[in-house]
């Protein structure tokens, strides 16, 4: 449920817009043997400044200090540097995949295949808009609201998902995802989300703020750019009538705070029921083309939004529709297409959405593609070449390290009531951990790819997609599935399959090196692994049980203590003041507060068990818990554009990572490795210091 921000392009992107995601990313190629060092570096710090004053920036005052936020980027860092060295790597292997001789049905041979479709821009040029040619004649055809519930159908992907990789955001009217059953994990089912807005959010076409007023006048610019470019007449009147429909879906569309309110979300209802609980939309022809009607009973994640989007697919007229539709079938495929569409997809979802200068470079957009689109099959590849056993057996290891670790913290709490440590206790032994990648690979047999039709391998490939979704309906769940590309920095807590995926992306330098010392894995990777898990067993975590299931095992009263334990830190980070005007939100920030602060103290736990007695090896003049505590502030090196940390600290649910380092003024072992004393900016009495876990 909680992607941590290690990795901030990811963060910030709109994930169901391709080019969003692109669009952060730096342009330039960077020598990458020179980046991401090891965890631990000592010319990172500056020694002018006192540990206990600014534990950050005496970690990484001189790296700070000789760095250049690359142009193209908003911030820069430890995360920035990994992600750009994947990158580097990742095309080594797709443009070896493409050159290849490969057979054309092997899966190198069709992610060789997808690349070189991808990377031929003169082909994308030369065709036009004659790749497009099918699906506007589909729409053109539509000549009733039955027809148009039949095209709802045909066009529903499963491009949405409510709690792992959480997305929201589809421009298809609804978007499907099938996860387990909330109250019956064992199986797995269909959800319906809201859907049918082109730009990421409800508040993007009803918010009266300045700056959103801005963007919806560019947006309602760039659908009739769209038009334009498409060769169809009456740009602007359509382009009108697009905006008002999308505007109209965003009053009945749900706010992403009740997106997330997961007990509102479990709604079965009976497919026969659909039209009494949702009337308008033809939902009997809806769920024959999409692939649903065989299914006894479909979740409304969105009941009232649902309800809210049926009625206007009856009251809207069919030709606001079909130009709904047009715009999105084009805009969706334009950055596939040739340079003006491009540019213009750019232009606005880069440039205005994301305020990204810099178009990336057209292989790093290929990526992107690829890792929307084959991800598991690139990740595969990456694996292969990137990610060794004994990485995997060390991680593996590091991870049951950290996990009974956590149970002994349970055991030790003196608040919380037998019954509840007796579930959250049932609660870890349960929890599966993917390693590095999936334990099993998908199948990629059944998707056709071509070396000379981008547009064709992209549609093919979302519509296999939700063919491979489907097929898992009514079948058990695989508590092992992944929703995360294994080649990417970051991880996840997957709630309803009581799982974790720590990527192959992040088990590397500077996180983790299964050579390095274990101090430093344990401070970095080990943090971020202890982060996840602690996920498991928090205000939200409380609402599942051992099994996935939406069950809530915490009694009343150790929900309360949690929550009081939790206004101390809130005050803690309400405490720092990145601009004199602004401070960190401690209320806004608390759940990954917290989950930082458990997720250190059990990988503390974990590392000094590993010493089994013994004191730990000094390397590079550190003591043991100087190694841990500083390689802890060097993996949130990270140095912001002002404007951008000021977007974090009003939207972000984490404290940006400058403060996300100081956590550490909470450990006992902190003021004793670094001699902190009161008087020290950073220092808190033996009582000040927060102990949730
Ligand atoms: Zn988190």
């Amino acid at each position: 449920m909680h992607v941590p921000s290690r990795f901030l392009p990811l963060a910030l992107g709109f994930a169901a817009v391709t080019v969003a995601r692109a669009a952060p990313e730096a342009s330039s190629l960077r020598a990458p043997t020179s980046l991401a060092p090891s965890g631990l570096e000592a010319a990172f710090i500056d020694r002018s400044v006192r540990p206990g004053d600014d534990f950050f920036r005496y970690a990484n005052g001189a790296w700070l200090g000789g760095t250049e936020i690359p142009p193209d980027r908003s911030a820069w860092g430890a995360s920035g540097e990994l992600d750009e060295r994947l990158r580097v790597q990742t095309r080594e292997i797709l443009e070896a995949a493409a050159l290849s001789k490969a057979a054309a049905g092997s899966l190198e041979g069709k992610v060789g295949d997808f690349y070189a479709a991808a990377m031929d821009e003169a082909a994308a040029q030369s065709k036009g808009i004659a790749p497009l040619k099918p699906a506007l004649s589909r729409i053109t055809a539509l000549k009733t609201k039955a027809d148009l519930a039949t095209y709802l159908g045909e066009e529903l992907r499963a491009d949405v998902d409510a709690m792992d990789c959480t997305s929201f955001q589809t421009s298809r009217l609804f978007g499907l995802w099938v996860a387990p059953q909330l109250d019956a994990p064992t199986r797995n089912v269909p959800y319906l989300l809201q859907g049918g807005l082109g730009m990421p959010d409800r508040e993007y076409y009803l918010s009266t703020a300045p700056a959103m007023v801005e963007t919806r006048d560019k947006y309602r610019a760039h659908v009739e750019t769209i038009f334009k470019l498409a060769g169809i007449k009456d740009a602007a009147k359509r382009a009108a009538r697009v905006v008002d429909l999308e505007t109209k879906m965003a009053r009945v569309h749900a706010t992403r705070q009740e997106s997330l309110e997961v007990k509102d979300a479990n709604n079965p209802w009976p497919t026969a029921e659909w039209t009494k609980q949702a009337p308008g939309l033809d939902w009997t022809r809806f769920f024959r083309a999409s692939g649903l009607a065989e299914q006894p009973v479909v979740f409304a994640w969105h009941p009232k939004a649902t309800a809210g989007l049926s009625a206007l697919v009856a009251h809207e007229p069919l030709d606001a529709w079909k130009d709904w539709a047009t715009f999105h079938v084009v805009d969706r495929r334009s950055p596939f297409l040739g340079k003006a569409f491009q540019d213009e997809a750019f232009a606005f979802y880069g440039r205005v959405l994301s305020g990204t200068a810099e178009q990336a470079a057209r292989w790093k957009r290929a990526q992107t593609w690829m890792d929307d689109f084959m991800g598991e099959a690139v990740g595969r590849l990456f694996v292969e070449r990137h990610f060794t056993p004994a990485a995997k057996a060390k991680a593996s290891e590091m991870v049951k390290a950290i996990t009974a670790a956590f149970v002994r913290r349970i055991d030790a709490l003196d608040w919380m009531a037998p019954s509840t440590k007796a579930e959250a206790k049932a609660k870890v032994k349960a929890l599966y951990v993917g390693v590095g990648y999936p334990d099993r690979w998908q199948d990629w047999s059944g998707l056709e790819v071509r070396r000379d039709d981008l547009v064709g391998n992209v549609d093919r490939a979302s519509l296999f997609h939700r063919q491979q979704e489907l097929a898992k309906l009514g079948k058990p769940v695989d508590r092992t599935a992944w929703c995360m590309n294994p080649h990417i920095v970051n991880a996840v807590n997957l709630p309803a399959r009581n799982a974790l995926s720590i990527p192959a992306g992040i088990l590397q330098l500077p996180y983790f090196d299964p050579d390095g010392p274990a101090a430093v894995n344990y401070a970095s990777i080990g943090g971020t692994i202890g982060h996840e898990v602690s996920h498991s067993f928090d205000d939200q975590g409380a609402l599942f049980d051992s099994t996935g299931k939406l069950r809530n095992w915490w009694t009343k009263e150790d929900l309360a203590h949690f929550q009081a334990s939790g206004t101390e830190l809130a005050k803690q980070f309400d405490g720092y003041r990145p601009f004199p005007d602004l401070h960190i939100n401690g209320k806004q920030t608390l759940s990954e507060n917290i989950a930082d602060l458990a997720g250190l103290a059990a990988a503390h736990d974990a590392w000094i068990g590993t010493l089994g007695g013994a004191p730990a090896p000094v390397v590079k003049g550190f003591s043991g818990e100087q190694q841990f505590f500083l390689a802890y502030a060097q993996s949130w090196r990270t140095k912001f554009r002002d404007p951008l940390m000021r977007q974090l600290v009003v939207t972000d649910g984490h404290a940006p990572d400058p403060y996300r380092a100081q956590t550490v003024r909470n450990f006992d072992a902190w003021y004793a490795a670094f001699e902190v004393k009161p008087g020290e900016t950073l220092y808190l009495g033996a009582k000040e210091r927060v102990r949730v876990w």
